[in-house]
């Protein structure tokens, strides 16, 4: 399920150029509505559901209708992020509440190499089946 915005939560990032939402958001599904300062998303259809637009709201003001696999219906899944964990909150709709906290990244943003101890890609066998950094057989 895609998605939504609290209207009565979100503050519209106090007039930020981009919402924290609209910054997060690898769809580019999130808008902010310049007239009411209420972001939305804009084509929930489109939505991945990766939760990343709910973890980075400042005002909690996002949510996804969690799979049920994970979270009943009528429960709503709510993170705090704290600097080294997130604390995510499940409230069930007979009012129970389990709390479950993760360990986050702490290396600071854009110091993660990708390619470190990876192999220099072999353009020779460009057109060939594998991936550049597992067992490859030549033919
Ligand atoms: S990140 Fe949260 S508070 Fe900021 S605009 Fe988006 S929904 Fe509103
Ligand atoms: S859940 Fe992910 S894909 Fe959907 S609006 Fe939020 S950030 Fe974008």
């Amino acid at each position: 399920m895609p998605s939504y915005v609290n209207v009565d939560k979100c503050d519209g990032c106090r007039g930020l150029d981009r919402t924290a939402c609209q910054y997060i958001c690898p769809n580019d599904l999130m808008i902010l509505d310049h007239e009411t300062q209420k972001a939305y998303n804009q084509e929930p259809e489109q939505c991945w559901e990766c939760y990343n637009c709910v973890k980075i709201c400042p005002q909690q003001a996002i949510e996804v209708r969690a799979y049920q696999d994970f979270a009943p219906l009528g429960a709503n899944v709510v993170p705090m992020r704290g600097t080294d964990s997130i604390m995510w909150t499940i409230k069930f709709r007979n009012g129970n509440m389990k709390r479950f906290k993760f360990p986050i990244r702490t290396t600071p943003e854009g110091s993660i190499d990708p390619y470190a101890g990876k192999p220099e890609p072999d353009f020779s066998t460009i057109k060939g089946p594998g991936f550049f950094n597992g067992g490859r057989k030549e033919e």
